[in-house]
């Protein structure tokens, strides 16, 4: 067997997993599409397709893909709606985001360490995703010049919830964040008449580092 098959196989097996933990049929599409292996440091690529997180330098990781995939759920994420991700790390979850959203769609991801800036962009060339830019800076901004976005998705734990995502988001837009230091829960926040806040699950994320971060 060639390694691009081998990728395959343990990326059905990854998928397969995840179906079982209930994940929708889309987002278990785009994941099947998304070459996990083109996003990991070349000396972790044999561990791709597990289920965890794995550093990715600079002390950052690249989630478990359970928790890329339960995010990505939560958002429900439609083809050409126009998303913020806030920590582009690796590019593997904007690449998720991505396939749901489609060419009509666009991500902006924005990422505080010039060399994952690198990492993201690279890795999201070389496996073909052209409808993303990333961005350097800090994220906790928002980025405001390509506002207001249908959907934002925060890929380390704030405090609280960013005045300028709630700012940024589109009456009827989703927010999925992790919010917490020591014990971290996932939230999703709803932009209706007012916002809804639903607690979702316990999680662990490195922190959101900035001006409303820690
Ligand atoms: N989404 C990433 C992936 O698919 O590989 C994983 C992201 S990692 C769990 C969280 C990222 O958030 C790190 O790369 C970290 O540098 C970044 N980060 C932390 N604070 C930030 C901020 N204020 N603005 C932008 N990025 C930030």
């Amino acid at each position: 067997m060639g390694e691009e098959e081998r990728y395959e196989e343990a990326r059905k097996r990854m998928v397969e997993y995840l179906r079982q933990q209930g994940i929708s049929g889309e987002v278990l599409e785009a994941m099947m599409r998304v070459k996990r292996h083109l996003f990991v440091p070349p000396e972790r690529s044999d561990s791709a397709y597990g289920d965890y997180p794995l550093p990715i330098g600079e002390g950052q990781t690249i989630s478990a893909p359970h928790m890329v995939a339960m995010m990505c759920d939560y958002l429900e994420l439609k083809r050409g709606e126009k998303v913020l991700e806030v920590g582009a790390g690796s590019g593997y979850h904007a690449a998720v985001i991505e396939e749901l959203i489609g060419e009509e769609g666009h991500l902006y991801t924005i990422e505080r360490i010039q060399w994952l800036v690198e990492f993201s962009t690279k890795n999201l060339k070389r496996a073909g995703y052209k409808n993303v830019t990333v961005t350097h800076g800090d994220g906790t901004l928002g980025v405001p010049e390509h506002a207001p976005y249908d959907k934002i998705s925060v890929t380390c734990a704030a405090p609280d919830v960013p005045p300028p995502y709630i700012e940024q988001l589109k009456t009827g837009g989703k927010i999925v964040i992790p919010l917490g230091r020591y014990t971290q829960k996932l939230y999703l926040i709803e932009k209706k008449n007012g916002i809804e806040k639903n607690r979702k699950c316990d999680v662990v994320f490195v922190p959101l580092i900035g001006r409303y971060g820690f």
